[in-house]
């Protein structure tokens, strides 16, 4: 991939120079990064940002230990306020689009009478411009909190919180299946696994709408080439997707 495709970061502020205006113009684009910990870093630094009020809401565990554990796709503390991108971690109507990793604006957030955050909303109601189906107002969806369980050494968990998350940054990881309009991406200092870089920097149609951040070696990318099962990827989606 050559400098004149891919678009490549620039801060220098210099009057004028093109790659900063290009960088400009992924300021509201999904960033991918490598780790939880990266994505949540940026996520919360794109929060403050807003200026907006943020609705700190707590999930309900129980038994109330399992707060403290990761749980399967419910967070146990959801930062959110509206405006924000948000990823959907459920299927919920597959039929009219609404899937894991849909993506939408969250609109509102809607408390019971003399409840306030951190308690859990009744539901939030969120923009998806991928859904297709019937809507009672202004093509907005309720989302309700939904509960998940898991077992950890002998202990069943139970979490109910909002199944979603926030998506101004996600992991290359979730990123999987994604038809993005624009991207930035991070591809850390190593594989987290077997063709996430492949998978990352393949979520737009045109390389114009990727952006690079951070270095890495032309070795890095020839050693990815290299990996047993991402040639194993390449050769299927060669045989059963061959190129017109
Ligand atoms: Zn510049």
């Amino acid at each position: 991939m050559s400098r004149r495709e891919a678009v490549i970061v620039c801060h220098c502020g210099i009057d004028g120079c093109l790659r900063c205006i290009e960088t400009k113009s992924f300021a509201n684009a999904i960033k991918l990064f490598p780790t939880n910990d990266k994505v949540n870093e940026a996520n919360n630094a794109y929060l403050a940002s807003t200026g907006n009020p943020v609705a700190r809401i707590l999930s309900e565990n129980n038994p109330h230990t399992g707060s403290k554990e990761k749980g399967k796709t419910l967070q146990h503390v959801l930062n959110l306020s509206t405006g924000c991108r948000v990823m959907l971690r459920k299927n919920i109507a597959v039929q009219f689009g609404l899937v894991n990793s849909s993506i939408g604006t969250l609109h509102s957030i809607i408390y019971a009478p003399g409840s306030v955050p951190p308690s859990l909303p009744l539901y939030i109601l969120v923009h998806f411009p991928n859904y297709t189906g019937p809507c009672l107002i202004d093509y907005l969806f309720p989302i309700v909190p939904t509960t998940e369980n898991w077992t950890k050494s002998g202990t069943t968990f139970n979490r109910k919180q909002l199944p979603v998350s926030l998506a101004h940054a996600v992991t290359g990881h979730k990123s999987q299946g994604l038809t993005l309009p624009k991207v930035v991406v991070d591809i850390g200092e190593k594989e987290m696994s077997a063709g996430i870089t492949y998978v990352e920097l393949s979520r737009v149609p045109k390389l114009t709408d990727l952006m690079i951040v951070g270095y890495f070696t032309k070795q890095r990318l020839e050693d990815i080439a290299k990996m047993k099962d991402h040639r194993d990827k390449l050769a299927f989606i060669q045989k059963y997707w061959p190129r017109r």
